[in-house]
């Protein structure tokens, strides 16, 4: 870890000492006491998207295909915490293009997932940054991503069906037709 994580770390340990005590804990109970440090540490990793670049994890990995079909890798876990409330909300995401001479190595997309999805989301812009970035990165014709989350922030507070999820869409280039859209769904069912 540098030095300036490290201070970071402390910095925000300090601050989430004193959300404890402000809750009406008693911060010094001994149960409490390394709490601070371990909150900052998971919020740290929960966050670690912002000191990811997705551009070049795709660009190490790109390489030649002559295809034109649609290629598709389906429901890749995320954990992602909501920038209203900073609570998680976490599900499926599936990423569909159609390549135009490059495609990147799988795993890869399954890294610029987690990237976007450890920072503060809104589920809307996650899906919108993951489908624009493998357009713009892979230089594909066009990308397609289907994103279902299920919000704690909707269930904890009981404003929502406990058991219902959100699913946001995007899309661009040729999946502006519906035809190749409905392949593609197709290929998730
Ligand atoms: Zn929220």
């Amino acid at each position: 870890m540098e030095e300036n994580e490290q201070e970071h770390i402390e910095e925000i340990a300090g601050h989430i000492k004193a959300i404890i005590g402000l809750l009406g804990e008693d911060a010094e109970r001994e149960g409490l006491l390394k709490t601070p440090v371990r909150a900052a540490k998971a919020l740290w990793y929960a966050t670690s998207g912002y000191r990811c670049e997705p551009e070049k994890i795709i660009t190490q990995a790109l390489f030649e295909h002559e295809g034109s079909q649609i290629v598709a890798v389906k429901d890749i876990e995320f954990y992602s915490m909501c920038e209203h409330h900073i609570l998680p909300f976490f599900g499926k995401v599936s990423i569909g293009y159609v390549p135009d001479g490059k495609i990147v190595g799988l795993s890869k997309l399954a890294r610029v997932v987690n990237v976007y999805a450890r920072r503060l989301q809104l589920q809307e812009r996650f899906t919108a940054q993951i489908c624009e970035s493998v357009r713009r990165y892979v230089g594909a014709k066009g990308v397609m991503v289907v994103c279902s989350g299920e919000h704690l922030c909707m269930k904890m507070r009981g404003v929502e069906k406990q058991d219902s999820s959100t699913t946001t869409m995007h899309y661009n280039g040729v999946f502006e037709d519906a035809a190749l859209r409905a392949e593609f769904l197709s290929m998730l069912r």
